[in-house]
C-alpha cells in the first residue's frame, strides 16, 4: 500500500514571515481645489518571499493600529487564491524552516511523532516528512519531534548538512539572578 505523505509546518512557523509597512506618495489632482501630494500606507504580508496579502490605509498610524489584528487574521485564514497556489505549487519545494525562502534540497522522514514528549502510535498509511535546505537540514538535539536524531534522510547529500554560517548561530542567553538578600 502506498503511504500518504504529509508535510506538517513546524511549531515555530507563524505562516507570515515578513511584513512591510510603507508610506506611498500619490499626487492628488483636482481642478476645483488644486493639486497636492497625499500619502497612504501599504501593508504587505509575505511568506517565503511571496506576497500573501496586501492592503492600504490612510496613514502609517492607522495601518500600525490595524496590524496586530490583521496579522492574526491573515495567518489563520490566508486568502484563498494564495492558499490554492501554495498548496498546489511551491508549498513543499521550499525549506520548511520558518524565515527561510531557499529551495529545499534535503528530504527526511520523521521517525516518530511525539506529543508533549510522549511517542504517539503510528498512523498506518501515513508518512510524515520535512524538507530543508542544506543549512537548515541540521535540526539540533533539543526538541522531541524536530531533532536530527528523529529524522531519516530520504534524499539530499548528507555531507552538506551542518555547514551553518557563523552569523546564524547564537549562544543561549543565561540569566543570573542573585537570590542573596544583603539588606
Ligand atoms: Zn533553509
Amino acid at each position: 500500500m502506498n503511504k500518504s505523505t504529509n508535510y506538517k509546518r513546524l511549531k515555530t512557523d507563524e505562516f507570515i514571515d515578513e511584513i512591510i509597512v510603507k508610506q506611498i506618495p500619490r499626487l492628488k489632482t483636482s481642478g476645483m481645489s488644486g493639486d497636492e501630494w497625499r500619502t497612504s500606507a501599504r501593508i504587505t504580508m509575505k511568506r517565503k518571499g511571496q506576497t500573501v496579502f496586501e492592503t492600504q490605509y490612510l496613514s502609517m498610524e492607522i495601518a500600525l493600529a490595524f496590524l496586530p489584528g490583521l496579522f492574526i487574521e491573515v495567518c489563520e485564514m490566508p486568502p484563498e487564491d494564495f492558499y490554492e497556489r501554495w498548496n498546489k505549487g511551491t508549498r513543499n519545494t521550499e525549506c520548511m524552516q520558518p524565515g527561510c525562502s531557499n529551495q529545499a534540497t534535503h528530504e527526511f522522514r520523521i521517525k516518530h511523532q511525539y506529543h508533549d514528549g510522549v511517542e504517539q502510535p503510528e498512523h498506518e498509511g501515513f508518512e510524515y516528512r520535512v524538507r530543508f535546505c542544506a543549512v537548515h537540514a541540521e535540526r539540533g538535539d533539543s526538541d522531541y519531534n524536530d531533532r536530527s536524531e528523529n529524522l531519516e534522510l530520504l534524499s539530499g547529500d548528507s555531507k552538506l548538512i551542518g555547514q551553518i554560517p557563523p552569523d546564524d548561530i547564537s549562544q543561549a542567553q543565561a540569566y543570573y539572578v542573585d537570590l542573596t538578600n544583603d539588606e
